[in-house]
């Protein structure tokens, strides 16, 4: 991984046409943005560009329209919210690439934005395509890309893209993103504590390794804990379990136990008998009836998981504690997110619906860090390389 990695505060955009890649890859439902989350985080890059007189081109995918032209997945609702955020006009392009888009690039003045329309109208973009590439290239003097959510995707605008421009960076949320994920890879600060929820053992395989070398606690709960309880023989009833990573589940607390890191799985469960139940009831974890499945972690597990979460001096979060979409079944992930916003350590959370927890619990600011990207911050952890970030060294 060698090169360094240059930050816009070091390039030259100063009149100079700078090509942001930014994740605008937001929520919309009738038209209407849901969450601007992601346009905030990106906010201040783009201000540090007009302050110093760029004339900035953003660019961004949205959705899954695989490389077809769909109206639906426009990226126009967003300019409308960042026009209305940056106290500016925003020049939405028709295409990303086209005569008409290369037009208004080549007209565009110091301190003026355009937004080309969803690189996914291009079939090349997913492709990681040159020639598409290519074609982008020619509306950019300066490549920055801002977009950690999309870094570990070897897509067009975030790989083959900056490959070809010589003037290369990255965006300050981009900064800062591998800052702190960095610092939750490597710094030496005990206790360290992670917590694991979520869907699934299976998404979180990797990061599950590379945590057990790092933590002294681990704390998991959500689906995948139902796993764990599974593999230590208990009965389960209707929850959700993944039968075939029983093993699993076993190698890693047998990990756990020889590396001396605490590993804690629920006491009690919030039981109903579906995913629609209008209440659920507390039992313990070794006494889930048959007919019923287990939807969050109960009050007891709650606070075994929060005093620790509170000793930490490092914490990082991932994957709700239960199905906090449905209000009966959210207490346990907002009891978690008390606690982190109190934990007195460098707190991070990544994953899309644990940010989104977060956000709903109102206390994404009490947070060191709370990753743009899901699935790009378990990577990171990880220490996998990641293709948008190793396109951009020098
Ligand atoms: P993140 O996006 O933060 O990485 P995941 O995508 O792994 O998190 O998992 C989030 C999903 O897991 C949520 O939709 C949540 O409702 C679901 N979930 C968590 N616990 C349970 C459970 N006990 N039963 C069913 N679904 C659950
Ligand atoms: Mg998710």
């Amino acid at each position: 991984m060698a090169g360094t990695i240059r930050s816009i505060r070091d390039l030259p955009i100063e009149g100079r046409r700078t090509f942001i890649r930014v994740d605008f890859n937001v929520p919309i439902e009738d038209g209407k943005v849901t969450d601007t989350s992601r346009v905030d985080a990106t906010l201040a890059t783009i201000q540090h560009a007009l302050d110093r007189g760029a004339k900035v081109v953003l660019a961004s995918h949205a959705g899954r329209p695989k490389g077809k032209r769909k109206p639906e997945y426009s990226l126009e609702p967003v300019g409308a919210i960042l026009a209305a955020k940056l106290k500016c006009e925003v020049l939405l392009t028709d295409d990303c690439i086209s005569d008409a888009a290369s037009k208004v690039i080549a007209d565009l003045r110091e301190r003026q934005v355009a937004l080309l329309e969803n690189l996914r109208f291009h079939p090349g973009e997913e492709a990681n395509d040159e020639a598409f590439a290519r074609e982008l290239a020619k509306l950019a003097d300066v490549y920055v890309n801002d977009a950690f959510g999309a870094a570990h995707r070897a897509h067009a605008s975030v790989s083959a893209l900056p490959k070809l421009m010589r003037e290369r960076g990255i965006g300050l949320l981009m900064e800062q993103e591998i800052s702190a994920l960095e610092r939750m890879r490597t710094a030496d600060t005990h206790p360290f504590v992670a917590v694991l929820g979520g869907a699934k053992v299976s998404d979180k395989i990797g990061v599950l390794e590379v945590l057990l070398d790092r933590v002294d606690a681990l704390l998991i709960g959500g689906a995948m804990a139902n796993t764990f309880l599974a593999a230590q023989g208990l009965q389960l009833g209707k929850s959700l379990v993944e039968h075939d990573k029983l093993a699993l589940a076993r190698s890693l607390m047998q990990r756990a136990k020889d590396k001396k890191v605490k590993l804690l799985l629920p006491v009690d469960l919030v039981v109903a008998p579906g995913l629609d139940a209008p209440e659920g009831r507390v039992v313990p974890s070794n006494d889930v009836p048959e007919d019923q499945m287990a939807l969050d972690i109960g009050p007891k597990t709650a606070e075994l998981f929060a005093a620790t979460i509170l000793s930490a001096k490092a914490l990082f979060w991932n994957g709700p504690l239960g199905l906090f979409e449905k209000k009966p079944f959210s207490e346990g992930t907002m009891a978690i997110a008390r606690a982190g916003a109190e934990c007195a350590g460098f707190t991070v959370v990544g994953g899309g619906d644990s940010v989104a927890a977060v956000n709903q619990a109102g206390l994404a600011s009490k947070y060191d860090h709370v990753s743009t990207g899901g699935g790009a911050s378990l990577e990171y952890l990880e220490g996998r390389q990641m293709p948008g970030i190793e396109a951009v060294r020098s």
